[in-house]
């Protein structure tokens, strides 16, 4: 506990101190309130990890499921489900304390026709374009509407036959009746309903007005005895508001809203306006495609819910905007995958290496470590034969200062195989291109060990061609050229935003036999390239593979353990 104190965040300590203090009766109530009108990115993550966080650390304590479903022209059941899987995969629980907007609608309208009643609300004729007119603006107070001085006994009227489907779409809305004057420009007699025919994913037809967020969100709060509100700081300059409902209300006890920033990551976009427009116009495969920020991007691309939620750690919680570097993510998934993904060969751009001195009929299968660092999680055996693929790049004629892998005339070590020596080249007569690399080995160096103990810099990997199978690799770079996209979006369509090389797909790449019957969404470290993970697509007769990143560091720091 004394590290959680250490590191608690603003929030937190708040929660603390209310606890401390005995406010609230020492309950905690808080709840992440997602709009399903789309799938959840990272940003919620951090919304995600800290509502359902503080239910997991303090004692009496709850976070709320409750999905914001108050405009049923743009959700649905399939973003619903999206949803609750995400979280759940994120390793959060909300028992039996799922609950809906939707939910309190009826008591919402009672709660709304007492603040008709109180001369507090009052129904508009106007459209809403004259709304929008009148509201004025920083500078200038907004215009009342005709309308704002209507009777009680006529505006409780209207607001029934508004409900009852007399009228149709836009004809009226009900407005709070706050000031036109003041200084912000929310309290300028929002709009609590809009009339929308239309059915619901829960309620079906039986509404037909529906509540505005800024009216349903903090009473939802209230009926569900939230007492720590917490949301992005845009909503603070609506904190007035909804304090206003709660005051004219006589709301007891009430939650409290406490404001933190978003969390902005370079080359990354967070709103669901554009991420849907990205699947909208085909950008991109979808709302789980391994480019996206979303949570079922990141899943399908490899990524841990434990490295997310470890980047929300590393983030923090505070009022301070910022943008985090997408390194940070990076490095927080390479960390974990480092830990626990267990190690297997891969062969991105196959070059036959060929043992002139091995015999064309034997087989070995050798062992190799599946973790160098953690030999609980075993070994498995990979097969050796006289024709081997290695990577292209492991292999120059001419090899530049430094190069430690494979030249003519050099000596190299095959992981976990034998040392070989490269004795000759086949090449294309035409093109001068390598087509084979000639090698003889040392019978005495199985396992990868020098026999007189000589130094060998070099190490690579491979593949027994006769064994390899062939396999898809996706390989995935930033989906946005520039680091804070809407900054630069300016006058620009979507497509010109995007980095042209965002995915390569390697077609003809080669992997361990085992590894054809890897289930989706197991990940690996293949040696020397990063960390992959099997797609969804996967089968065994073609295994495909996301990278998810590559590694940080070089072969170099590999081979100088060996
Ligand atoms: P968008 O603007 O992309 O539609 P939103 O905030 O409207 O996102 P909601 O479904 O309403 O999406 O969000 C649910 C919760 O997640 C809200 O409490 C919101 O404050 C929080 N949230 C959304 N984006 C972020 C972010 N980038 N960082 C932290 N919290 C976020
Ligand atoms: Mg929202």
């Amino acid at each position: 506990m004394s590290e959680a104190v250490e590191s608690r965040d603003f929030i937190r300590q708040i929660v603390a101190d209310d606890i401390a203090a005995g406010r609230h009766g020492g309950r905690i109530v808080t709840r992440f309130p997602p709009e399903p009108n789309g799938y959840l990115h990272i940003g919620h993550a951090k919304a995600i990890c800290l509502n359902f966080g503080i239910a997991e650390e303090f004692p009496d304590a709850q976070c709320f499921l409750r999905m914001d479903d108050t405009n049923p022209s743009k959700e649905s059941q399939e973003f619903v489900d999206a949803i609750q899987r995400d979280v759940r995969w994120l390793g959060f629980d909300w028992g039996n304390h799922q609950t809906h907007a939707s939910d309190y609608f009826e008591r919402l309208y009672e709660l709304a026709v007492r603040l008709v009643r109180a001369g507090d609300a009052y129904v508009d004729g106007s459209s809403a374009e004259e709304i929008r007119a009148s509201r004025g603006t920083l500078t200038e107070p907004g215009r009342a509407s005709p309308d704002r001085e209507r009777s009680i006994e006529e505006n409780l009227d209207l607001f029934a036959r508004m409900r009852a489907g007399e009228f149709p779409d836009g004809r009226y809305v009900l407005r709070a009746k706050i000031d036109m004057a003041s200084p912000n420009i929310n309290l300028r007699d929002p709009v609590m309903y809009r009339i929308m025919h239309r059915p619901h994913q829960m309620t079906g037809d039986t509404w037909c007005i529906y509540p505005m967020y800024d009216w349903a969100h903090g009473q939802c709060d209230w009926l569900e005895g939230v007492t720590h509100s917490l949301c992005t700081l845009e909503f603070e300059d609506h904190r007035p508001l909804y304090d206003w409902f709660l005051d004219r209300l006589g709301a007891s006890p009430r939650p409290r809203q406490y404001e933190f920033s978003r969390l902005n990551l370079t080359h990354f976009v967070m709103s669901k306006r554009v991420l849907s427009a990205l699947v909208q116009e085909g950008h991109v495969r979808g709302w789980d495609d391994p480019r996206m920020p979303t949570i079922q991007g990141l899943r399908r691309r490899g990524y841990t819910p434990e490295s997310i939620r470890d980047l929300c750690t590393r983030v923090g919680v505070t009022r301070k905007d910022n943008v985090v570097e997408m390194a940070v993510l990076e490095s927080c998934v390479r960390e974990d995958l480092d830990a626990r993904a267990p190690r297997a060969m891969a062969v991105l751009a196959p070059l036959k290496l060929v043992i002139t001195d091995y015999d064309a009929e034997r087989e070995e299968w050798l062992a190799a470590a599946n973790h160098p660092r953690r030999p609980e999680l075993g070994e498995r055996t990979v097969p050796f034969s006289r024709e081997l693929w290695i990577e292209r790049d492991d292999f120059a004629l001419d090899p530049p200062p430094k190069f430690h892998r494979l030249a003519p005339g050099r000596e190299v070590r095959l992981r976990y195989g034998y040392l070989v020596t490269c004795t000759d080249v086949v090449r294309d007569p035409a093109t001068g291109a390598v087509l084979e690399v000639h090698c003889t080995h040392d019978p005495q160096s199985r396992g990868g060990n020098a026999p007189d103990g000589r130094k060998v810099k070099g190490t690579i990997h491979w593949l027994s061609a006769r064994h390899a199978v062939s396999a898809e690799i996706r390989l995935y770079d930033r989906l946005f050229v520039d680091p804070n996209p809407m900054a630069a979006r300016e006058g620009k369509a979507l497509g010109e935003l995007l980095n042209p090389d965002s995915m390569a797909i390697v077609a003809d790449a080669m992997v361990e036999p085992s590894l054809a019957a890897a289930a989706p969404e197991s990940r690996f470290q293949f040696e020397r390239q990063g960390y992959f993970c099997a797609d969804p697509d996967t089968t065994p007769e073609r295994p495909v593979f996301n990278r998810t990143v590559t590694l940080r560091d070089t072969w170099a720091k590999v081979s100088r353990r060996d």
